[in-house]
């Protein structure tokens, strides 16, 4: 089972969430928000050889974080994932916009002279905006939108820029993210939860409920849950060979 983006260093006591992921062997990649919080996420990822730790800095915290882009560079060589990443254009980040896509651009310039990262992007409200991003940036590396939920325009534009997607149990809940979902290639498709953040029936997710994101996967593809997982499986094994 695959978790390409949870938040493993935020729920309340992360190593035994970890220690679990492990023992199901799960495929994880722990994403941060903040480059000081690197460190320390990557520590839980010790001794686990299916946890991958993403160098983030998520952009509703890019005004507050700022100071933290030099960081960022200095920890770049120490990992192919980058994310949490991306703009934010709900109404309580558009005020700091501008410092948004300062700080994005920042990042993928760095990712650029590095050689290229897997990018785990958050893009609400800001779908076109990232899509832009990219274009400015295009040896940034493999754009993976996480939780997309941009208009069908935008996904077609996604799709023939080669983006791959994370998609989770809460957006397959939604009709309207089913029918996004239905029109991402199958093979640039990966499960996520994005926990702790994400809710589903009143429940926080955890990195194993990636198992509601393969039921409704089937659902949308109208294919058995075995063949979803192989799909899956074959999938990350592309993905992460690009890495
Ligand atoms: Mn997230």
């Amino acid at each position: 089972m695959i978790d390409l983006h949870c938040h493993l260093d935020l729920y309340p006591d992360p190593a035994a969430v970890a220690e679990r992921c492990e023992a199901e062997g799960l495929y994880i990649l722990s994403v941060t928000t903040t480059p000081s919080a690197f460190d320390g996420t990557e520590a839980l990822a010790k001794g686990k050889s299916r946890i991958r730790t993403g160098l983030g800095l998520h952009p509703q915290l890019a005004h507050i974080r700022r100071g933290e882009t030099g960081l960022f560079a200095d920890l770049l060589p120490r990992t192919a994932y980058v994310g949490e990443v991306g703009l934010d254009g709900s109404p309580e980040c558009r005020p700091f916009w501008t410092e948004q896509k300062a700080v994005f651009g920042e990042l993928l310039r760095d990712c650029e002279r590095a050689g290229g990262r897997i990018l785990s992007l958050h893009s609400r409200r800001a779908a076109t905006a990232v899509l832009d991003a990219l274009e400015a940036y295009p040896k940034a590396g493999l754009p993976v939108f996480h939780w997309f939920s941009g208009s069908g325009t935008e996904l077609r534009r996604a799709v023939t820029s080669r983006a791959w997607f994370s998609v989770g149990p809460a957006m397959l809940a939604s009709e309207r993210g089913q029918k996004l979902v239905a029109a991402m290639p199958v093979d640039r498709v990966l499960t996520e939860t994005d926990g702790p953040f994400a809710i589903v029936n009143g429940e926080r997710l955890m990195p194993w409920d990636a198992s509601l994101a393969i039921t409704g996967l089937a659902k949308v593809w109208c294919r058995p849950v075995e063949d979803v997982r192989v799909q899956l499986r074959d999938n990350l094994r592309r993905l992460s060979s690009s890495a």
